[in-house]
């Protein structure tokens, strides 16, 4: 089957994405029109992934367009806002079959049905360089609604939603040059992979979010390190005890053989969970409202008032330290 132009990809796959948008203009137009609502704000965040650093090529391309979506939607629900719109610019090698930009687009649409939110725009180019994806998502929250990193304050409880380690420990089983042997159940290993393929961005969480949150980020580049961003642009350092970390049934399965891996379950990346910081007068109303929505969130330990002292972390009152090599994004 010879390949689609860019134009008939635009038409047969992605336009069926903008279907329902006013804004999108059926991606018939040069670009899209937005009329912002006057009585909100809105949030604008980017995040592009790279074949060969940020997947791996043969992954399946449904799960790549999920997760090129859920990445950008997980920074809007970590400042409270409600998914809107996107915009994805993709760069597709020439030898791609065309079967495999559907595939990533049946994994974009699962995600945005489940935000509720459209394609508006974008741009598709060839290159002879690797399959690049680019996304662009635009969010809406109430005026001066927006969480930002900065405002931790000493007292505060922190927070995480969901479980903790599984995509850092998902990769390691998913990565073909890992030479970790881990004895696992087919379920066990199956779900840590998928929450590394798959992340579940946590939408829903942006209400309460807004509502209760000091400060807030989601954990892509790992726990702690993440938290030590709060941290300094807060002024503040944190505490955290392993002993209270939630832990998914297979993650816990991983370190009862390996204890050695709680530091990439504090240091490792690509969970996209919400990491939160609340007052404790708050905290249960927090919890209660995390609940409702549907998404667990688990107390974790505490802010204080020592500027510079960063991220102190204690396994049943010992401390711990992590590896200097801590994966990080870029
Ligand atoms: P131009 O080259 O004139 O800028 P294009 O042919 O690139 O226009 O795009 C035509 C329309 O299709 C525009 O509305 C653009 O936003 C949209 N579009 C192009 N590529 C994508 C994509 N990958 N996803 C969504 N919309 C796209
Ligand atoms: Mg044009």
């Amino acid at each position: 089957m010879p390949s689609l132009s860019e134009k008939e990809i635009i038409d047969t796959i992605f336009a069926p994405l903008a279907q329902g948008s006013k804004t999108a203009l059926g991606l018939t137009d040069d670009a899209a029109l937005w009329v912002p609502a006057s009585h909100r704000d809105y949030v604008i965040t980017k995040d592009s992934l790279v074949a060969g650093v940020h997947f791996f090529a043969d992954d399946p391309p449904s799960a790549i367009g999920w997760k090129a979506l859920a990445v950008n939607l997980s920074d809007l629900a970590a400042k409270g806002a409600e998914p809107e719109a996107y915009l994805l610019a993709i760069a597709l090698p020439e030898e791609l079959p065309t079967e495999w930009i559907r595939e990533f687009a049946s994994g974009l649409k699962a995600l945005q049905e489940e935000a509720k939110c459209h394609l508006i725009g974008g741009d598709t180019v060839r290159t002879p360089g690797p399959l690049t994806i680019s996304i662009t998502a635009f969010g809406g929250i109430k005026k001066n609604g927006f969480v930002a990193r900065k405002g931790a304050k000493p007292g505060d409880q922190i927070y995480v939603s969901g479980t903790i380690g599984d995509a850092a420990l998902g990769l390691i089983l998913h990565d073909p040059d890992s030479e970790l042997q881990i004895n696992l159940s087919e379920e066990n290993r199956a779900y840590l992979i998928n929450r590394y393929l798959r992340p579940e961005p946590r939408i829903r969480l942006a209400g309460p979010v807004g509502k209760f949150a000091t400060a807030a980020m989601d954990v892509s580049d790992g726990l702690a390190g993440d938290l030590n961003a709060i941290c300094v642009l807060s002024d503040c350092g944190a505490k955290i005890l392993v002993e209270q970390l939630p832990l998914s049934a297979a993650a816990q399965a991983v370190l009862d053989q390996s204890p050695g891996l709680l530091s990439r379950v504090l240091s490792g990346g690509d969970d996209y969970e919400i990491l939160l910081t609340v007052p404790p007068r708050q905290s249960k109303d927090l919890e209660k409202a995390a609940g409702d929505v549907g998404t667990a969130v688990t107390c974790i330990g505490e802010i204080h008032g020592e500027a510079g002292a960063g991220v102190t972390i204690f396994d049943r009152g010992q401390p711990v330290k992590l590896d200097a090599d801590r994966y990080r994004h870029f």
